[in-house]
C-alpha cells in the first residue's frame, strides 16, 4: 500500500503570535492588527511576509518582485532559468549566469566541500529518478540508482571566470532546491531593512527569517514546534533577534511503502533518501543561505557528525529532535534554550 503526502501537516517552527497558530499564541505585546502582510506561492512553497512597524505595501511588493526574480533565475522547473540553461548545456558548454546565481553556486559548492557532499548541489539525477512529490514517484531499481549516482559529483560543477558555469558530464543536473529559499529569505530581509523595516517575519515554507525584533524592541520568542504529530505545541523556546531559522525533516515531502518513508532529502553516498532517527532538525544562523544548506546537510549527516560539524562553525546553532524523544542542542544555545516538552530528554554536548 502506498500512501502519499506532499508538504507535511505541520511546520516545525513558529514565531509566537506571528504565524498565529491558536494553541501557540503567547501574550507578547505584538498587536496582530497592526501587521501588514502579503502571501503567495513562490519557489515551490507558500511564502508569507509580515511587517510590524510599517504599513507601506509597496515595500512588500518590492520583496515579492525580487523573490519572483530569484525563482525565474534559479528554478529547475522554469525553462529559461539560469539553472535550466546550465543543465541544458551540461557536457556541452559553459553558460554565463547572473551575479546572484553565481553567488548561490559558490555557497552551494562551499557547503558541499564543508559537509563532504552531504549537501550536494548536483543531486538532480537522483531527485529526478525518485520523483518524490511528483506523479512519477517510485522506488527505483538498484541499477537505476547506480546509474544516477555516477552522475552526481559537485567536483564536476565548474565555476569559471566571468560568471561562467559548466557541468562536466552531459547527464548531470544542478538542483538548488536545498539552498535557493535561504538566499531568497536573505534578499527579502535586505529589502525590508533598506526600506526602514526593523520588525518583520519572512516565512518561505519552513525557511523563516525573524527580522530585527518585536515592535517594542524586545527579542522575538522563537518556538520550535514539535515534529511529533500526536503531540501539539512546541518543544522549546529561545529569545532571538535578527535570526534565520531553517528546518528540515522527512515529514515535508514523502511517500510510504511497506512501512518505510521515502522522502525528499537524498543521501549522495547511497542514492536513497537519508534514513536516520531524526524527527526534525532546525538551524539558527545570521544568513538564511547558510541555514538552508546546513539544515539539509545536517539531516543527511545525522546527530553525531552534525553536532561535531556545527561546533566548528561560527555563529551557527542546531537543534536536533530524534524519534526516540531526545533533543540535542549545540553548546551556544545552552543559556537561552527553554525546554517546553517534558517528554523530551535534553542533551547538550
Ligand atoms: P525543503 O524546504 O523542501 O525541506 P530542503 O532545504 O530540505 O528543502 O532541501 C530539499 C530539496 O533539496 C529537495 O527537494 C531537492 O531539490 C534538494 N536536495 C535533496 N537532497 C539534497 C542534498 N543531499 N543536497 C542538496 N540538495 C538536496
Ligand atoms: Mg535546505
Amino acid at each position: 500500500m502506498k500512501k502519499r503526502f506532499l508538504i507535511g501537516i505541520f511546520m516545525i517552527l513558529l514565531v509566537f503570535n506571528v504565524t498565529g497558530c491558536g494553541a501557540n499564541q503567547q501574550n507578547d505585546n505584538v498587536n496582530v492588527e497592526d501587521t501588514v502582510s502579503k502571501d503567495g506561492f513562490l519557489l515551490g512553497t507558500y511564502v508569507v511576509v509580515k511587517m510590524y512597524d510599517s504599513d507601506n505595501e509597496e515595500i512588500l511588493n518590492k520583496v515579492f518582485d525580487r523573490l519572483k526574480e530569484i525563482e525565474d533565475r534559479m528554478s529547475i522547473n522554469i525553462d529559461k532559468s539560469d539553472v535550466s540553461e546550465i543543465n541544458n548545456n551540461a557536457g556541452i558548454k559553459s553558460v554565463r549566469v547572473h551575479d546572484d546565481v553565481y553567488f548561490v553556486l559558490r555557497k552551494a559548492k562551499e557547503y558541499a566541500e564543508i559537509t563532504d557532499g552531504a549537501f550536494e548541489p548536483t543531486i538532480g539525477p537522483l531527485v529526478k529518478l525518485w520523483g518524490i512529490g511528483s506523479k512519477d514517484e517510485k522506488i527505483p531499481t538498484q541499477p537505476e540508482i547506480n546509474d544516477s549516482l555516477a552522475q552526481v559529483d559537485y567536483n564536476k560543477l565548474k565555476l569559471l571566470d566571468d560568471n561562467m558555469v559548466f557541468l562536466e558530464d552531459e547527464q548531470m543536473i544542478l538542483d538548488l532546491g536545498g539552498i535557493a529559499k535561504g538566499y531568497a529569505a536573505d534578499e527579502a530581509k535586505r529589502i525590508l531593512l533598506e526600506n526602514g523595516v526593523n520588525s518583520a517575519i519572512i516565512d518561505l515554507g519552513g525557511n523563516v527569517y525573524a527580522v530585527g525584533s518585536k515592535p517594542d524592541g524586545s527579542p522575538w520568542r522563537i518556538a520550535i514546534q514539535s515534529p511529533f504529530e500526536t503531540r501539539g505545541n512546541h518543544v522549546g523556546v529561545m529569545p532571538e533577534s535578527d535570526i534565520s531559522i531553517v528546518s528540515s525533516g522527512d515529514y515535508e515531502r514523502y511517500f510510504e511503502e511497506n512501512n518505510k518513508r521515502y522522502h525528499h532529502i537524498i543521501d549522495s553516498n547511497t542514492g536513497y533518501p537519508a534514513w536516520n532517527n531524526i524527527a526534525g532538525v532546525s538551524v539558527l544562523s545570521k544568513d538564511s543561505i547558510d541555514g538552508d544548506a546546513l539544515s539539509t546537510a545536517l539531516f543527511v549527516l545525522g546527530v553525531e557528525k552534525g553536532l561535531r560539524l556545527v561546533e566548528k562553525l561560527e555563529d551557527i546553532d542546531v537543534i536536533y529532535i530524534t524519534k526516540d524523544n531526545k533533543i540535542y542542542i549545540s553548546s551556544q544555545l545552552k543559556e537561552k534554550f527553554e525546554l517546553a516538552d517534558e517528554e523530551l530528554e535534553l542533551i547538550i554536548p
